[in-house]
């Protein structure tokens, strides 16, 4: 039987005693109920399940299940433009924005070769990058890549987050949508900013002649999809696009009526300092619509309030999710911060001064509720990311020597800042970046 991540994350009641510890404690002490369970994305250091030896390049690490391994996709600039992508930021210490990263020509080679670094070691996958379906051969190749490496080494969630213009392309979108059903992915995140395409287009900007701007060729991609791939609509909420509860409630009724079964409401992540002031930062900066706030007027709309039931909060160490069902629909409310994460990464930014560190940033506005770990194989030119995350836990464990969560919100930035990531190993056949290590993997007990 298949393993998935919903397996390994453990789900408990929650008590008043464990929301006040949460991120998300401030939100949950304002809903009118409470909430019957929490998952926690982060492992306890405690738990053997969640923790995996592996070795990488020559050395062992632990590793915290579950892990997401993400071949970033960037063969072509994507056929969108979102007015707040987050491969538009450019953070200070890189020259340049993700977006403009392409692909070496040895970027197969170097994906199958790190990919056997990981053989053994059970991991998820997650196709991302700018736009994976804007170039089907290229993802083919990438699909094949990955589809060997799950004939011989476990793989357990398999999703593709996506604007959906492959896949609602005319001539080759059916064959798209039937490669990935055969790939077994699990579920298609699909980003749709608006429920009407005007407000849409003025949000996402997709490039003259992409089908899938038009709302027709949306919902007929969609009835492509239903029945073979669950799908997940991802509605970024911002000044301009959904951004009051009424949007809301317009927003799932028109999901509904296309027959989508889970929708995700995202706050822009909130930025730190790390970040160069552009176009696309200003933007962000503002049309943010909090979600708390959101959330709660939704709550006091009594059409809204009356017909959602509470299921699960998530405790992401970045990161809060609210789970509940609404009108037969898996609904989500869903916030982070990033500069709580690079906190958590500790000091180890710069000592890898020129590695295409801003790729961590990928979907981090859109997307994931992951960071990443960056692997290439020696004399590679191309970078592989592994996603995962296990702060917390670090926090926990003999690396660290702290305890986490600290009583405090002041206790616990404090810890946050002042433990170091695991050094990298820079001699390694595979070597990550010290930034990121922390986010899947801890040095050696
Ligand atoms: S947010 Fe996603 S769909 Fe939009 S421009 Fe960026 S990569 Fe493309």
């Amino acid at each position: 039987m298949n393993m998935h991540d919903r397996d390994i994350i453990p789900i408990q009641r929650l008590t008043g005693e464990l929301a006040a510890q949460l991120v998300a404690a401030p939100v949950l002490a304002k809903l009118p109920a409470s909430v019957p369970t929490v998952a926690y994305r982060a492992p306890a250091a405690t738990d053997d399940k969640r923790w995996r030896t592996h070795t990488i390049g020559g050395r062992g690490y632990r590793i915290a299940q579950p892990v997401t391994f993400t071949p970033y996709a960037s063969a072509k600039p994507c056929s969108a433009r979102c007015r707040f992508c987050s491969e538009s930021l450019v953070e200070k210490a890189s020259a340049k924005p993700s977006s403009s990263l392409r692909p070496g020509g040895a970027y197969f080679e170097n994906l199958r070769a790190a990919l056997c670094e990981l053989a053994g070691l059970p991991i998820s996958y997650s196709l991302s990058g700018l736009e994976t379906t804007d170039d089907p051969a290229w993802m083919q190749q990438m699909l094949d890549a990955l589809q060997r490496h799950a004939a011989s080494s476990p793989v357990n969630d398999r999703v593709l987050y996506t604007n959906g213009s492959g896949l609602a392309h005319a001539a080759h979108g059916m064959a798209l949508i039937e490669r990935l059903a055969a790939f077994s992915l699990d579920w298609v995140e699909l980003s749709r900013h608006h429920h009407r395409e005007d407000i849409n287009q003025s949000i996402m900007r997709f490039r003259p002649g992409v089908e899938v701007r038009q709302q027709e060729r949306f919902a007929s991609m969609l009835q492509r999809l239903g029945g073979r791939i669950p799908v997940k609509l991802v509605c970024i909420v911002q000044a301009g696009g959904v951004a009051t509860a009424g949007d809301v409630l317009d927003y799932l009724g028109w999901a509904r009526g296309l027959g989508v079964e889970a929708v995700i409401f995202r706050e822009f992540s909130q930025l730190d300092d790390s970040y160069r002031d552009n176009v696309t930062s200003r933007y962000i900066a503002a049309t943010r619509i909090p979600m708390a706030g959101l959330l709660e007027q939704c709550l006091n709309q009594p059409g809204f309030a009356g017909q959602f039931g509470f299921e699960q909060v998530t405790e992401g160490y970045y990161f809060w999710n609210l789970i509940g069902r609404y009108r037969g629909m898996r609904v989500t409310f869903e916030a982070s911060d990033y500069a709580l994460m690079h906190r958590q990464h500790g000091s180890g930014n710069g000592a890898q001064a020129g590695i295409p560190r801003q790729r961590q940033s990928m979907r981090r506005l859109e997307s994931r509720a992951a960071h990443s770990v960056f692997v290439r194989p020696r004399g590679g030119t191309d970078w592989i990311t592994i996603a995962g995350c296990c702060c917390k836990s670090r926090r926990q464990g003999t690396a660290c020597r702290q305890t986490w969560p600290p009583a405090t919100p002041s206790a616990r930035a404090t810890a946050a800042g002042s433990s170091r990531c695991v050094p990298s190993s820079a001699s390694s056949a595979l070597k990550a970046d010290c930034c990121s290590i922390p986010s899947a993997v801890s040095a050696p007990p």
